[in-house]
């Protein structure tokens, strides 16, 4: 396992204080270790889940080969070699074939078969004439030999899954196509990781929950409902411990339970340097701190690292901790950008990068280079195809309406400095983002 030493080395001393945003993502990386267990699920509640193993296909499929249109199933050796003189060709109807009804008889020369899409290819024949291309004369057909080449319009044993390959891969999370491709396979339950369980609560005197009277001087809590929706799309357990006032006894006692039954224990608020701010320093001593500010807009003050349940001991698994800011906007976007990767690593799946697209900023961007902005845009697709992006209004981090409005993130990088409307920024869909 990682020790915090090695997360210092990590960590350049000359900007332990504002880490940029990639190598703060290379740390999260390094502590996000997959949770072990496994377990088996039947098919339907496969959904979402993250395969343990391999799924490896006991059977072809298709199990044989079988018509693709409705139509006629002939011989396609006459095609190979035609006769010179006209192209029409002409074949007897020897009988039928329905999906789950062979054709058992034999396919003379000079005959075919009626068939019907799915069903078996019969002995003998090798292709299929679409019947919209054929002209039915009593129990004879016609059609232009040049229209069709060899083989055409047959689907081959095992040419979607064949039998002994690995149909999915472990660290796949299992989608709906996924689901159908297993029952496709004649799967009844696969295994899967247990789900990874992520205890999240809020900090502040201030927050009122829903359904509470909203005194004044106080904000509604949003981040534990956008926290639980996001960790919902997620499929992990999700262990909502509420509200949490700014003392630091009950802080104490809110971080050492929650360590004590999760994987990973996500907070938001008090990370700051403010009077009220109890967490990021209650944290520096009842865990491994690996970062606690970053070179990123919105979500400087983001503290990371690991927590202990009661004290250090080996025996003892520390959860993984993300101090997340107040500021709901902050949220949002430091769970996408550290949250979210780092419990698909440790819920076992293959962490694909979110998708990013490139679009032109249709209005000029303020940027100040020496940290990583994602302002909140709404992305257009123009007439010609190309993606167009503007900001979303008001960025304020605590603007929640610019997130709920937005469809995607603008990711400003690092060095970057202003950007002139018309160039190209980079953007990230939240469609994307589960
Ligand atoms: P803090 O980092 O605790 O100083 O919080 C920064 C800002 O975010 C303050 O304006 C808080 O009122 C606000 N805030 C903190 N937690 C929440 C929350 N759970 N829901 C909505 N706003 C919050
Ligand atoms: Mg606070």
């Amino acid at each position: 396992m990682t020790t915090s030493e090695d997360i210092s080395r990590c960590v350049p001393a000359h900007d332990a204080q504002a880490l940029p945003v990639a190598q703060a993502q290379a740390i999260v990386r390094r502590w996000a270790q997959p949770v072990a267990t496994a377990e088996r699920v039947g098919l339907r509640a496969s959904l979402d889940r993250v395969l343990a193993e391999d799924v490896i296909s006991p059977i072809d499929v298709p199990s044989h080969d079988n018509a693709a249109m409705d139509g006629y199933a002939f011989d396609g050796a006459v095609l190979a070699d035609p006769a010179p003189g006209p192209a029409e060709l002409e074949l007897e109807v020897a009988g039928q074939a329905l999906a789950g009804h062979a054709f058992t008889g034999h396919v003379a020369c000079g005959q075919c078969v009626r068939i019907m899409t799915g069903a078996p290819i019969p002995a003998g024949c090798d292709t299929v004439i679409a019947q919209e291309q054929t002209v039915r004369t009593g129990e004879r057909i016609a059609f232009d030999a040049r229209k069709i080449s060899r083989g055409a319009n047959c689907r081959r044993a095992g040419e979607d899954l064949a039998r002994g390959r690995a149909a999915l891969s472990a660290g796949r999370i299992v989608r709906a196509a996924d689901v159908g491709l297993l029952a496709s396979l004649g799967v009844a339950e696969v295994a899967v990781h247990r789900r990874l369980r992520v205890a999240f609560f809020s900090t502040g005197d201030e927050l009122r929950s829903v359904g509470e009277p909203l005194d004044a001087g106080c904000v509604y809590d949003s981040n534990r409902y956008t926290l639980g929706a996001m960790l919902a799309r997620l499929n992990v357990e999700a262990l909502d411990l509420g509200i949490v006032r700014d003392e630091p006894a009950a802080l104490e006692a809110a971080l050492r339970s929650a360590a004590s039954c999760a994987d990973v224990v996500l907070s938001s608020g008090g990370v700051s340097v403010g009077d009220a701010d109890f967490t990021r320093r209650l944290f520096e001593t009842l865990g491994d701190v690996g970062f606690w500010q970053l070179a990123m807009r919105p979500g400087r003050p983001l503290a990371f690292g690991r927590l202990w349940p009661t004290h250090r001991d080996d025996d003892l698994r520390p959860a993984l901790f993300f101090g997340l800011p107040g500021n709901p906007v902050a949220v949002m976007v430091t769970f996408y950008q550290f949250v979210r990767e780092a419990l698909l690593a440790m819920s076992g799946a293959k962490v694909e990068a979110p998708l990013q697209l490139r679009a032109t900023s249709s209005t000029p961007i303020k940027k100040r280079p020496g940290r990583t902005e994602y302002q909140r845009g709404v992305a257009t697709r123009a007439a010609d195809g190309t993606w167009l992006v503007a900001p979303t209004g008001s960025q304020g981090s605590g603007v929640l309406s610019s997130m709920s409005r937005a469809n995607c993130l603008i990711v400003l990088a690092h060095e970057q400095g202003d950007v002139a409307a018309g160039t190209p920024v980079e953007i990230v869909p939240f469609d994307g983002l589960i």
